[in-house]
């Protein structure tokens, strides 16, 4: 098993698959100039640390289809039970299906979901789910056109609305939608996002932004806690405390009084989770990250590439893990940000 030295058992693996992207969230990538003129009123309070000069990892460095799937293999192996495949944007990589395909049959996988931003999504939908995958989560943060584009970089609202509808269509199950709340931005769509969700019977999700963009441009004050957005929905809606939640779920989750759709918060900068954190990250270049806010990552691709047996790399895997940091220290003076963004990272 994958056990750290704080005694918690690891069952889930992010697996970013490149760390390029179509578009520029002003909360990841914010190189538009609608974020820099967003964050210009708030820099003046900025702590004096450098932006992330975004270099794209070198297509050679990208882990092969076969190298992923064997990392997975190894690591269900391990006792991990469920994997998401994540970015940058998953739906970059060419002929995503074969590795989904790949991955859906491995013994002893529970549980197989992506986060997308959705902008692809028509055009690869079908394929996904003829390939075994089951539950998929988009990010959507406004349901204003212009609002959209201006905190992702992209026109493309309509694209991504019409993917969530194709996934309910398709039988993805559940269909999740992740919304980052950023004070002055997005901040007064939370009822317009909970309205959607229920209307259309989704579950979505209210996210606290974390210190995870490039231009380390994040400020406290612009984090809208967990608290408060949920204070706003129950005054909105009549919200009930869904069933019992996996202690090592990121969400405390809440479901419509009439059981179409549901919500949940994740407030990892507000009410950390980390007691019960129970991920682990393997990033597009083949890193292992013990947590988001690591700042050491464990070259597992050289070991890839230089021969080493599966045995090898799975007693090397239960040495990083242990090593898996007790929490994170957001909001406290010897907070250090990672040296790459949650593009990079995979979130
Ligand atoms: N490109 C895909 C997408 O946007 O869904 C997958 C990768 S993205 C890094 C994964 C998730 O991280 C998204 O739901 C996004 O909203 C979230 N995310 C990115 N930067 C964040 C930040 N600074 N704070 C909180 N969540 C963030
Ligand atoms: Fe936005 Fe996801 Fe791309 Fe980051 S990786 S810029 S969150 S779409």
């Amino acid at each position: 098993m994958l056990q750290d030295s704080h005694g918690r058992i690891l069952r889930d693996l992010r697996v970013s698959l490149t760390d390029r992207c179509n578009f520029r969230c002003l909360y990841c990538l914010p190189e538009t100039e609608a974020a820099h003129n967003f964050y210009r009123g708030h820099w003046a309070n900025l702590p004096n640390s450098k932006p992330i000069l975004q270099q794209w990892v070198p297509r050679t460095h990208l882990l092969s289809f076969e190298e992923i799937e064997r990392v997975i293999r190894l690591a269900v192996g391990l006792g991990i039970q469920k994997i998401r495949l994540t970015g940058g944007e998953p739906l970059l990589r060419n002929d995503i299906e074969t590795l989904v395909a790949r991955i859906a049959t491995l013994p002893g996988l529970e549980d197989l979901a992506m986060t997308t931003n959705g902008f692809l999504f028509p055009q690869k939908g079908q394929a996904l789910r003829q390939a075994g995958l089951r539950r998929i989560s988009f990010s959507l943060d406004s349901l204003d056109r212009d609002n959209f584009k201006k905190i992702t970089g992209r026109d493309g609202l309509a694209e991504v609305l019409k993917s969530i509808s194709l996934a309910q269509e398709l039988g993805f199950h559940p269909v999740k939608v992740n919304a980052v709340v950023i004070r002055g931005l997005n901040d007064h769509e939370i009822e317009a996002l909970a309205d959607f969700a229920h209307e259309h019977g989704l579950a979505m999700r209210f996210i606290e932004f974390m210190p995870l963009d490039s231009a380390r441009a994040w400020l406290k004050e612009l984090v809208v806690s967990g608290r408060e957005v949920l204070d706003r929905l129950k005054q909105r809606f009549d919200l009930r405390p869904a069933l019992a939640d996996n202690p090592s779920s990121t969400s405390k989750r809440w479901i419509f009084a009439d059981g179409r759709g549901e919500i949940g918060i994740i407030a990892p900068v507000s009410e950390p989770f980390c007691g019960h954190c129970n991920r682990l990250r393997l990033t597009a270049d083949g890193k292992i990250r013990t947590c988001l806010f690591s700042i050491t990552e464990h070259d597992l691709r050289s070991r890839l590439r230089n021969g080493e047996s599966d045995d090898q790399i799975v007693s090397w895997l239960k040495g990083v893990v242990w090593q898996k940091e007790a929490r994170h220290h957001i909001g406290e003076p010897e907070f250090v940000p990672p040296s790459r963004s949650m593009s990079c990272i995979g979130g």
